[in-house]
């Protein structure tokens, strides 16, 4: 399933080179788990790796949840109603407010380190639609040869299930993709891919690279399996890593509790797991994008 860990030492050396990485961010890692409210030390922390990115010459990314869980915070709405039209509307409006709020401090952020940031909001048919999807590069080309980071998120105000990606895993190998990433940092609130779940299975393993993404490491991901690996949203990080490998670009999953890793991993030390880019793939962008949900 999965080549040895000997090649691991050559690969990292490789992550010293990167140019331009995209660095995603979950909404739990955002937070105080006590409280829900929002975690600015962390944040800051956050914002001053990706400056510093940035002062090294890279072109930078950040892919950023938290919309909906500020906003619901805002708002004081204690719990979302049953599944339906009520709680998607209530939903898209916690969205709204908390997108805006969300931006507003990572503006303030990114100013007190000279930094200049940019709002851009995703749905599927911006990569679908040709035209969306040519004029929204152009964007991101834009935005970099200003030296501005660009900040995405799903436009969750306006899209609903036909239009939406669903999660910012996805989101965010699709946005590397897009903007011809060289490496995709998913932080996360675990440590990366182990063979089976740590908390229920004192044997499992950590795996440090994957330099094939095997059909049956993707079929172990699906929570329909009852594999442990489909647990803590690993799903959705692996179909991250297919569509990021699949389009050249190198994935690390790591931890988010310790935000620093960021410059860790660009000094090729061995961090989270590394999921090798794939030299020989054509990946049909627009065409996946489609068919996600159907
Ligand atoms: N776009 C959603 C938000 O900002 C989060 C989706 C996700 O975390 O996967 O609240």
């Amino acid at each position: 399933m999965m080549k040895s860990d000997g090649n691991c030492g050559k690969y990292r050396e490789l992550l010293k080179d990167k140019k331009r990485i995209v660095v995603k961010i979950g909404s739990s890692s955002l937070q105080h788990p006590e409280t829900g409210d929002l975690d600015y030390t962390k944040l800051d922390v956050l914002v001053r790796e990706l400056c510093n990115m940035r002062n090294r010459g890279m072109d930078v990314v950040l892919v950023t949840s938290g919309a909906i869980a500020v906003g619901k915070k805002a708002v004081h709405l204690k719990e979302f109603g049953q599944a339906g039209d009520k709680e998607i509307a209530e939903k898209q409006a916690c969205a709204a407010v908390g997108q805006a709020r969300l931006m507003m401090i990572y503006q303030k952020i990114f100013a007190e380190y000279n930094q200049v940031a940019a709002q851009i909001l995703l749905t599927k048919n911006t990569i679908v639609d040709n035209l969306n999807r040519y004029n929204a590069h152009n964007t991101f080309s834009e935005l970099f040869k200003l030296g501005v980071i660009p900040i995405v998120n799903e436009n969750d105000t306006v899209a609903t299930y036909e239009i939406e990606f669903g999660d910012n895993d996805s989101l965010s190998a699709i946005v590397a993709a897009l903007v011809e990433a060289d490496l995709l940092i998913l932080l996360s609130d675990i440590d990366g891919l182990y063979t089976d779940d740590p908390r229920k299975n004192k044997d499992a393993r950590f795996i440090r690279i994957v330099e094939e993404l095997s059909d049956e490491l993707m079929e172990m991901g699906k929570p329909s399996t009852g594999s442990d690996v489909g647990t803590g949203g690993m799903n959705t990080k692996l179909i991250a890593a297919k569509i990021a490998t699949c389009s050249h670009i190198d994935m690390v999953i790591a931890n988010s509790k310790d935000i620093k890793v960021l410059h860790r991993i660009l000094d090729g030390q061995d961090i989270g797991t590394l999921f090798v880019g794939r030299q020989d793939t054509y990946f049909d962008l627009p065409g996946f994008v489609e068919q996600m949900h159907s």
